[in-house]
């Protein structure tokens, strides 16, 4: 029970990365407030039910990562959160040529300027508390570069930018930053990505342990960087990819 009397917030965490985690940091024990778009009310409240089947509490938030002011109002009325998971992402695979605008800016308002304000709504509790754990869920996507996903790995290597300046900036509070990037993990984002089952056969067989990931894999490290267990750890990116990427 390494997070006992923590609380963690959890952003798109209705299904795959993001509710393994929510439930993984209450099976460490952490008190849990998860989120997601309205219209994932009801796989939210399956969620809060594993949630609570661990014994922690846990509360629900409809939230849209890009509306600032709801977000602000949100984080004043739930109180302390100890953990931050910027996890909401979203992905409509392109070719950069094939790319719309409107496209664009909807990856950049969600997978960059959501993480920009959940995590400023957040801080200043932390930085009153002098101390706290944020952690940003990015991509091998950043670090690689991938076909279809221009777009898409620009936004994560923004997060991998906020995690490496808040991380400096937030420091000196007693507040560590740290991103995970996952590689393919077969959540509903994952598997439509992936698109075939030839796909999925292909990167199995590239990867180092011969499987691709499930939304538990992420667990462990989500964690470890939630805990004291990182406490020397801030600024960095640890890939769990079942060694698809190595830099
Ligand atoms: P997922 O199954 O699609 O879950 C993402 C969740 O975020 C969905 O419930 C989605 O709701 C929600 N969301 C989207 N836009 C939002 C917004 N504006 N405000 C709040 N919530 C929003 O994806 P996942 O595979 O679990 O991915 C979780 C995170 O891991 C993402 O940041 C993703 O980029 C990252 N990641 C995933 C993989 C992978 O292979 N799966 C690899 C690397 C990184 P809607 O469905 O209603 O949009």
């Amino acid at each position: 029970m390494i997070l006992a009397g923590k609380t963690a917030f959890v952003t798109g965490a209705s299904r795959g990365i993001g509710a393994a985690i929510a439930v993984g940091l209450a099976e460490n024990g952490a008190d849990l407030v998860i989120s997601d778009l309205p219209q994932q009310a009801a796989d939210l409240d399956k969620v809060l039910g594993r949630i609570t089947a661990t014994g922690r509490t846990g509360r629900i938030l409809h939230l849209d990562v890009t509306d600032k002011a709801a977000i602000e109002a949100a984080v004043a009325e739930v109180g302390q959160i100890d953990i931050l998971v910027n996890n909401a992402g979203i992905l409509i695979p392109k070719r950069l040529e094939d790319l719309d605008e409107k496209t664009w800016d909807a990856h950049f308002n969600v997978n960059a300027k959501g993480v920009l304000l959940v995590s400023n709504a957040v801080l200043p509790q932390m930085r009153a508390r002098k101390a706290g754990r944020i952690i940003n869920i990015a991509s091998i996507a950043a670090r690689q570069g991938v076909p279809t996903q221009g777009h898409y790995a620009a936004t994560k290597a923004v997060d991998l930018t906020l995690t490496r300046v808040y991380a400096q900036e937030t420091g000196m509070d007693g507040i560590t930053v740290n991103a995970i990037c996952p590689g393919i993990i077969l959540t509903e984002m994952g598997k439509e990505n992936l698109g075939s089952q030839a796909a999925m056969d292909h990167w199995s067989n590239v990867a180092a342990l011969k499987r691709l990931g499930d939304p538990d894999d992420i667990v462990g490290p989500a964690v470890f960087f939630a805990s004291d267990m990182s406490r020397f750890v801030t600024g960095q990116a640890l890939n769990v990819c079942g060694g698809i990427y190595f830099h």
